[in-house]
C-alpha cells in the first residue's frame, strides 16, 4: 500500500464573478488554540455530532470525483481507498448567510467518512479534517466547484493512522481562531490590513537576506527585520525557523506582541521596534493565525508586516527544511510532523551544539533539561492532568509517563504510552484494570 504524501493543491486562479467582499491571494488553512499547552485528547467527554442528518434540504449537486478531477497523476500517489489523509485549508471571504453555508456543506458531507474541525462565520471558513483521500478530496472538489473557493490554497498531508480527529465539528463559530475577544471585529477581509504574504521561496530568499550564512554578507546584511513566531512556545520547543525567538505565549489566544503601550518587555519582541522602519517577518503553522494577528498590528502602526503563505507546511513542502530546524507541532492527534513528511526528498539538516544551548528550551525534556530523542509531545500518563510535555525516554519510565511525581500518585492513571500511540478514551483503561482485577 502507498500512501498519499504530502500533496499541494493549488487551483488555477480564475476570476471570481461574485464576490462581495475583496479576496486577497493569500488563502490557507488552519490553526486551533489551546487553552493551555494540554491537547484535547480523545479522553474529553464530546457530544456526538454528525450533524449532516440535521442538514437542510439545500442539497448541492454531488461532484463526481473522477469527472471533475484537477489533482495530477503526480498529486494522487495512492492505490487504497482507505488511504487517510488530513487536509486542512482556510478562506476569508464574505458569508451574508453563513449559517445556510454550514447547512450546504453539512449537506454535502453527508455519507462521507470526514472528522475534524471546520468552522464558519461571517468572514470566511476554517477547515482541517482528516478522512479516507476519496472524501477528503471530494470535499476539496466540492469546494473548488464553486468559484468563491476556486484559487484556495489546501494543503493535504498522510494521516499516518487512520483519523487524526475523533469526530466532525462543522459549524457556525463567532471567530475562526481563538482569540481574546475574538476575531469577528478585525477587518480580516480587507486585504490592505492584512500581512503581505510571501510565497515559500520568497520567504527563503527574505532569509537568507537577512540572516546570511556566510560572515561576509553578513557585515551588509539588515539588522532591520524581526522574525516573529506566531505561534506558541510548546510549538517552539519541538520545532522553529533559525532565528526566532521563543514565543512567550502558551496561546495564541493570549498573544500581545507590539500591543504594549511604553515600556520594554523583554518578552514582547515588538515592544521597542519602529514600526516604519523594521520589517516583520510573521510565521505560523498554516497561516491563519498570522493574517489574524496582522491586522492587529496594522491597527497599531506596523508599516512592514510580512507572513509566510501557507505557513510552515507550505514551505517545507516547497523548500524543504532550509533555515529550518526540527520538527512541526500539528494539532491534531500526529501530533509531530518531520520535514520529510512534506517534502520526502529533502534531508533534515543536523541540529547544532547551540540549539540546545542552556537557555534554550528547544528538544528539551520539561522534566529533567537533557536533550530528547523523539521531538513529539506525549500528554501526562494522569487523566486529571493531560499536560502536554516534552519527555526523554529516562523520565518517561521514572514517572511512568506522568509530568510529575504528583500525578505518578493521581488515581486516574493511563499506561505508558509507546510509539507514536494516543490515549484513548478512559473507560477502556478503567474497564481493562477492574478485568485484570476480576481475573485475579
Ligand atoms: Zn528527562
Ligand atoms: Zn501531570
Amino acid at each position: 500500500m502507498m500512501r498519499v504524501s504530502s500533496v499541494l493543491l493549488c487551483g488555477a486562479t480564475t476570476t471570481l464573478t461574485y464576490t462581495v467582499a475583496p479576496i486577497h491571494p493569500n488563502t490557507l488553512r488552519f490553526t486551533l488554540c489551546l487553552a493551555k499547552p494540554f491537547l484535547s485528547s480523545s479522553t474529553t467527554p464530546t457530544k456526538s455530532t454528525n450533524r449532516a442528518t440535521q442538514a437542510l434540504a439545500t442539497t448541492p449537486p454531488r461532484v463526481s470525483l473522477q469527472r471533475h478531477c484537477k489533482f495530477t497523476e503526480s498529486e494522487l500517489v495512492h492505490d487504497d481507498d482507505d488511504d487517510f489523509v488530513v487536509v486542512n485549508f482556510y478562506h476569508f471571504l464574505f458569508f451574508e448567510d453563513p449559517k445556510a453555508e454550514v447547512a450546504k456543506h453539512l449537506s454535502f458531507m453527508e455519507g462521507l467518512d470526514i472528522r475534524g474541525r471546520i468552522y464558519v462565520n461571517e468572514q470566511g471558513i476554517n477547515a482541517q479534517y482528516s478522512g479516507p483521500s476519496k472524501d477528503a478530496l471530494a470535499y476539496v472538489e466540492w469546494l473548488k466547484d464553486d468559484d468563491r473557493f476556486s484559487d484556495i490554497l489546501v494543503q493535504v498531508s498522510p494521516a499516518l493512522n487512520g483519523h487524526a480527529f475523533p469526530k466532525l465539528r462543522l459549524r457556525y463559530k463567532p471567530s475562526l481562531v481563538q482569540f481574546e475577544g475574538g476575531d469577528a471585529h478585525l477587518p480580516l477581509l480587507d486585504p490592505s490590513m492584512r500581512a503581505t504574504p510571501l510565497e515559500p521561496s520568497e520567504w527563503r530568499k527574505k532569509l537568507e537576506a537577512v540572516n546570511p550564512v556566510d560572515d561576509l554578507s553578513k557585515e551588509n546584511s539588515s539588522s532591520n527585520y524581526i522574525l516573529l513566531d506566531v505561534r506558541n512556545g510548546y510549538e517552539w520547543d519541538i520545532g522553529h525557523f533559525d532565528g526566532a525567538q521563543r514565543p512567550d505565549v502558551d496561546c495564541f489566544r493570549s498573544t500581545s506582541y507590539g500591543l504594549s503601550q511604553s515600556e520594554v518587555i523583554a518578552s514582547d519582541p515588538l515592544a521597542d521596534v519602529d514600526k516604519e522602519k523594521t520589517d516583520i517577518l510573521m510565521y505560523c503553522t498554516g497561516g491563519i493565525r498570522c493574517d489574524v494577528y496582522s491586522t492587529i498590528l496594522r491597527q497599531r502602526g506596523f508599516q512592514n508586516l510580512y507572513t509566510l503563505e501557507g505557513g510552515i507546511a507550505h514551505y517545507l513542502k516547497n523548500e524543504g527544511p532550509v533555515k529550518w530546524t526540527g520538527n512541526l507541532f500539528v494539532f491534531d492527534s500526529r501530533l509531530s510532523l518531520s520535514p520529510s513528511t512534506y517534502k520526502p526528498e529533502a534531508k533534515a539538516k543536523a541540529i547544532k551544539r547551540e540549539e540546545f544551548s542552556s537557555d534554550s528550551a528547544f528538544a528539551k525534556c520539561y522534566v529533567c533539561g537533557s536533550q530528547v530523542c523523539e521531538l513529539r509531545h506525549r500528554n501526562c500518563a494522569n487523566i486529571d492532568c493531560n499536560f502536554l510535555f516534552l519527555c526523554c525516554t529516562d523520565c518517561v519510565k521514572d514517572l511512568r509517563g506522568c509530568c510529575c511525581a504528583n500525578c505518578t500518585t493521581a488515581p486516574r492513571l493511563r499506561p505508558v504510552l509507546t510509539g507514536h500511540q494516543r490515549y484513548k478514551k478512559w473507560h477502556i483503561y478503567r474497564d481493562s484494570e477492574l478485568l485484570s482485577n476480576l481475573a485475579a
